[in-house]
């Protein structure tokens, strides 16, 4: 099993009767690009998480709060910045292996021991144990929702659109969304751990459309990124939009959108 369902609704037509087709060479006008969007009602959104529909407390500033608190260290703020930095490195790179309950802990056992050496080595620090360490790590990070998340997700549901969220994570994806307060409107969750490959590869967004219960032209797929969610959603001949929270434009020919609230 690779993917993990949540909230499972029946299958809906692929938005039926909806037009559908290319709109590259609509311009970049925010307007035609929503405009666009609301021609196409795709019978699934398929949705990126960090970035997309999940943001990232600050982790340094909270890591330093939680040595403290838990250990009484003190860290400057850039020896908190430095030692994120590395540790989130080194997770982007082993994210795949921490797939069930047992790799993960291991994984984040991993994490916050790469963690411990990018902190300033002290007798304290040393006294950590992995099991503490790991802990305040966990504690450091923190996501939460966008607040466009909700009620976007809330109107495709009303409209009968499928919605399955696909990201390179590790297993506890699910878990983070539900804390988040958005799995209960989602129809899936496929995460690259899980699933055995990651975006851009076109099998993690054919695992997502087989979830979503579509064929990819009756589907879009909402990232932020350009290698990972619009080249990658576009190996599997799904029509990319790009959401820029920046209200930066886009490359030319992608679709470009600044808030959830323009999907229609
Ligand atoms: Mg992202």
């Amino acid at each position: 099993m690779t993917t993990v369902a949540v909230a499972p609704r029946a299958a809906r037509g692929p938005g039926a009767g909806k037009a559908h087709g290319s709109v590259a060479g609509r311009g970049h006008h925010a307007r035609a690009v929503q405009s666009a969007i609301h021609l196409l009602r795709p019978g699934a959104i398929l949705l990126d998480a960090l970035g997309t529909l999940l943001a990232l407390e600050p982790p340094a500033p909270r890591l330093r709060q939680v040595l403290a608190d838990r250990f009484g260290l003190t860290l400057s703020s850039g020896q908190a910045r430095d030692a994120i930095d590395a540790e989130i490195a080194y997770y982007r790179a082993h994210l795949g292996e921490g797939a069930d309950a047992a790799s993960l802990a291991d994984l984040r056992a991993r994490c916050a021991e790469v963690l411990r050496g990018a902190l300033p080595a002290s007798d304290a620090m040393t006294a950590v144990s992995p099991q503490a360490l790991t802990g305040a790590l966990l504690a450091s990070l923190h996501f939460t929702a966008f607040p466009d998340a909700v009620p976007a997700l809330a109107g495709a549901r009303a409209r009968g659109q499928r919605l399955v969220v696909l990201s390179n994570w590790d297993a506890s994806l699910s878990g983070v969304l539900e804390a988040a307060g958005l799995a209960p409107l989602l129809d899936g969750i496929v995460c690259s751990a899980v699933a055995g490959a990651r975006k851009p590869s076109p099998a993690i967004f054919e695992q997502a459309l087989g979830v979503a219960g579509v064929a990819a032209r009756h589907a879009i797929h909402v990232g932020d990124s350009i290698e990972e969610d619009v080249q990658g959603a576009r190996g599997a001949c799904i029509e990319p939009v790009l959401i820029r929270r920046d209200r930066s434009s886009g490359p030319p020919g992608v679709q470009t959108i600044a808030t959830l609230a323009e999907l229609r």
